[in-house]
């Protein structure tokens, strides 16, 4: 016999998104189950890079970017705990002429949206820099992004939402989800949820949910290949990218060096991921062109995460099309975790007011109409 519950709102994923939704959404009084089939905070969310960048983003994601990043100041305030965020800016690095030009552009672009970059030519850049390598001939610096450990970020959502009251249920995967009367039914194997709304932060598996409301997605896994090396003396004193990707870095107090860079492999039927040994190595190759001091420094683990990624890399986030009351949050494409404060906000104001503060239009689930999914598809939800 199941267990039944009677809320205003099912969350249905406890990443970083589902639980920052919990939490806003309990402020706003609402009653909360939140559904997550694993434990809070252990999938995308906390095995990521790390990385808290407004820089380099989709423009369509810069107004929920800015947004956010103020969150990420009052984070251990508002948490209760300390989850290691620090403004140390981030590096985004040139290796020629035309990179340098791209990036003066994006600054450019950015700063219609409110946020400052600052171009640094090769001799500015080495003088307060002189750990880079000889490729790198420029920047373009955002001094107000930061990093922070995204162990600590999920969980102390998850901690938070439980101590406001949200009925927080790990090792519950949500096997269906339909609509009942004029709210819906979520089912574990062992609870049936009723509520008014639904909320569908399931991160990479969110794809089949909205597949259950008539929604198909082209939502294909994305599985960034991460390094880690043992503490090393502190001097890289920023979080770096690189014109036109390949490999990012940063330095943590305790000194480790965390890198990511290409794609390991990933399962999303099992649940699982795994890095890939020649992508670990190829990403510790570009990062020794950039910081030439790593030479020598012992790698001491690699990992893999999964995340959702959509066709034009942006979320999906809003109402669903077909199904009144259905909010659907995901396809983050590897740049959600700096987004996720304000996602639980966005997710709050749409239950609450019909309506966000901020531009969503880019991020309509409508602009997929028509495409087929492309995950393999099992009966209901998905484990
Ligand atoms: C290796 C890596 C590096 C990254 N680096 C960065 C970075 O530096 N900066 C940045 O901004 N972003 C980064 N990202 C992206 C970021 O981590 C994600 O976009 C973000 O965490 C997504 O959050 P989420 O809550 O949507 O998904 P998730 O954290 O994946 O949460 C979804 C949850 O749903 C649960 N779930 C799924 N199906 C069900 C079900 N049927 N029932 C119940 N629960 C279910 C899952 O178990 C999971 O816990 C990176 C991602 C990866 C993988």
């Amino acid at each position: 016999m199941s267990e039944r519950l009677r809320v205003d709102v099912t969350i249905v994923g406890g990443g970083i998104a589902g639980c920052a939704a919990a939490v806003a959404l309990r402020k706003a009084g609402l009653t909360v189950v939140l559904l997550e089939k694993n434990l809070c905070g252990a999938g995308a969310s906390g095995v990521n890079f790390g990385g808290v960048r407004q820089q380099g983003r989709h423009l369509a994601e810069l107004p929920l970017a800015r947004r956010a990043r103020p969150l990420w100041d009052e984070l251990d305030e508002r948490l209760g705990e300390d989850v290691e965020f620090q403004a140390t800016g981030h590096l985004k690095l040139a290796r020629s002429d035309a990179d340098m030009a791209q990036l003066e552009r994006y600054a450019q672009d950015a700063a219609e949206h409110g946020l400052r970059l600052k171009l640094l030519g090769a001799s500015t850049l080495r003088s307060e820099h002189p750990w880079l390598g000889p490729d790198v001939v420029g920047a373009s610096l955002c001094a107000e992004d930061g990093q922070a450990n995204p162990r600590l970020v999920g969980p102390a959502f998850a901690r938070l939402a439980r101590r406001l009251g949200t009925d927080v249920r790990e090792h519950a995967a949500a096997i269906s989800a339909s609509r009942s009367g004029d709210g819906f039914e979520t089912r574990t194997d062992r609870l049936e949820v009723q509520s008014r709304f639904l909320v569908n932060c399931a991160g990479v598996a969110a794809g089949r949910i909205a597949a259950g409301f008539g929604e198909e997605v082209p939502l294909r896994p994305l599985v960034p290949n991460m390094l880690v090396t043992e503490p090393l003396p502190f001097f890289i004193n920023r979080s770096i990218g690189v014109c036109g990707g390949g490999v990012y870095l940063r330095q943590i107090a305790r000194g480790n060096a965390i890198l990511g860079g290409g794609d390991g492999w990933g399962d999303t039927e099992c649940n699982r991921s795994r890095p890939m040994t020649g992508t670990s190595l190829d990403a510790m190759t570009s990062a020794l062109a950039l910081v030439p001091a790593l030479a020598g420094s012992l790698v001491i683990r690699t990992w893999a995460g999964i995340d959702g990624e959509m066709p034009d890399s942006i979320p999906v986030i809003g109402f669903s099309a077909t199904t009144p009351n259905l909010v659907h949050a995901f396809g983050f494409s590897g740049h959600g975790f700096q987004l996720g404060p304000i996602v639980g906000e966005i997710i709050a104001e749409l239950l609450t007011q019909g309506r966000s503060a901020s531009p969503l239009a880019p991020f309509a689930i409508e602009r997929f109409a028509g495409a087929t999914q492309t995950l393999p598809s099992t009966a209901g939800v998905g484990q």
